[in-house]
């Protein structure tokens, strides 16, 4: 076969093929067009999902979680003239805060899941279950896997992913088995299932436990889930070791407590290790490897380093210089730098604010107001996220310790830095109860109130 004629046809193939067209699409905006060899599959996605006139402004919020439920119900009551619709690739939602008390038995998980749907319904907007692809600020167009929508203005809240190269897992095969395998629980809902069945299945030995370096999510999270697995095997009077090694070389928040804890309650259970520089996992051998030693384990929960959702820079709007390539934000507004239809929030900002819900669910409706305001032309005075995190030390009953703080902005370094700040680190029963209740006052404004 002549082998120039076999080139020039196959790049025709190519160009008349899906996969083409929506990578044109996406790339080249609203210039592309369907052909009739595109496959039904792609023709979807390179259709306008169904969706009514508009009423008002346009938002589409990406990503369902505390930052972008908070936000999508603000919206609406700051501007009930905007059109919002939420997206999320997940069809309910399970709350990551209580995850560990769950992990234990001390909640049910009928306490974390949410619908969708209902917070909608109850706050007048518009849910799809659609995994966003990705979004084109030119022709204002956010691609789906049901279609795209058309926006006035954007929100990111699409949260965090893993980044397992740096802990030297450069193979995107190695990636999805390290993953599959020993789950950080720190992503998706169903790590946190898997996590529960080792635990309970757990017959002794070492258990490991990883935190990451970086602004990771959700600081104290890591050393609670480390009480939480060690209190599970205390109570069963296990033979077993929970391992904790720290990328960090002290525990990072509530540390005078967290301490106390592993020496006072579980001294027989914990072995904590700061400095632990990963640098390679053995899935299969069973070993984590670090910069002077390797550790063996039976089973394991590995969270590795995160980065912001690779939608963010995708879209070319990662600041290179980030190592967890967050967006190139206006600090203040939220804005992607020169574009004021476009905003990230939650555990995707640029901002060095805890990870947290209650800091997305308090920053989103700061944001809301922001938004609503730039549609009328007006604007708002900068007000801080507050961030309030429980965190579980003991159970039967639920103890907990907490903190609470705002962020306030330093003139001559250029940066944020904590204000007011109040640490309660002596865990009891009331923390445990407050913490609840806390919950479920957060639950209540996402999702029914
Ligand atoms: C174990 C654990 C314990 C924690 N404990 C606490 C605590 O006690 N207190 C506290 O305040 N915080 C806690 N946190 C942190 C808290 O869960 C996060 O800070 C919070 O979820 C951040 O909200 P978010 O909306 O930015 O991200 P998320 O809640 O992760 O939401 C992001 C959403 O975007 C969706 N999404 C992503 N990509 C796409 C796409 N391409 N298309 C469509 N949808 C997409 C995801 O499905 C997800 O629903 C904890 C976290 C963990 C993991």
């Amino acid at each position: 076969m002549n082998k120039t004629r076999h080139r020039r046809i196959s790049r025709r193939r190519f160009l008349q093929s899906g996969s083409a067209l929506l990578a044109a699409s996406l790339v080249g905006g609203a210039g592309a067009a369907e052909s009739a060899t595109t496959p039904p599959a792609v023709q979807r996605i390179l259709r306008r999902a169904g969706a009514s006139e508009a009423r008002g402004p346009r938002v589409i919020v990406v990503g369902g979680g505390w930052s972008g439920l908070t936000m999508a119900k603000y919206l609406m009551r700051f501007n009930p003239r905007f059109e919002v619709t939420l997206l999320d690739r997940r069809e309910s939602f399970v709350s990551f805060p209580l995850s560990s008390p769950w992990l234990a038995g001390q909640v049910s998980l009928d306490f974390l899941s949410h619908s969708f749907y209902e917070a909608a319904n109850n706050h007048g907007y518009r849910f799809m279950h659609a995994g966003v692809i990705g979004f084109d600020r030119e022709s204002r167009r956010v691609y789906t896997d049901k279609g795209y929508f058309e926006y006035d203005y954007l929100v990111l809240a699409p949260g965090i992913e893993y980044d397992y190269t740096r802990i030297g897992i450069d193979d995107p095969f190695e990636q999805q088995r390290l993953f599959q395998h020993y789950p950080g629980g720190f992503v998706a809902g169903s790590e946190l299932l898997t996590i529960k069945r080792k635990i309970e299945s757990f017959n002794g030995g070492t258990f490991l436990l990883t935190v990451p370096n970086g602004d990771y999510r959700c600081s104290a999270a890591p050393y609670e889930r480390a009480c939480m697995v060690a209190a599970v095997f205390k109570r069963q009077r296990l033979r077993a070791k929970v391992l904790l090694l720290d990328m960090n070389p002290g525990i990072t928040i509530k540390a005078e407590g967290f301490t106390r804890a592993f020496e006072e309650l579980y001294g027989d259970y914990i072995e904590y290790l700061p400095s632990s520089e990963i640098n390679g996992v053995d899935i299969d051998g069973r070993r984590v490897l670090t910069v002077f030693d390797e550790y063996r384990f039976d089973d394991a929960v590995i969270y590795p380093p995160i980065r912001a959702s690779s939608m963010i820079e995708e879209a070319g709007i990662a600041n290179p210089e980030d190592p967890q390539k967050a967006p190139s934000t206006d600090p203040f507004l939220y804005n992607v730098a020169g574009d004021p239809r476009v905003y990230v929030t939650g555990d995707s900002r640029s901002q060095p604010f805890s990870k947290g819900g209650h800091t997305a669910h308090s920053e989103a409706q700061y944001v809301a107001e922001v938004i609503a305001a730039h549609a009328l032309g007006r604007e708002i005075r900068w007000r801080s996220p507050q961030t309030m995190c429980f965190s579980a030390v003991d159970i039967d009953p639920l103890e907990s310790m907490s903190i609470i703080t705002y962020y306030k902005f330093d003139e001559h370094s250029g940066q944020f830095a904590f204000d007011r700040t109040h640490v309660v680190d002596d865990w009891d029963p009331q923390g445990g109860q407050a913490s609840l209740a806390w919950a479920e006052g957060m639950f209540e404004d996402m999702f029914y109130r």
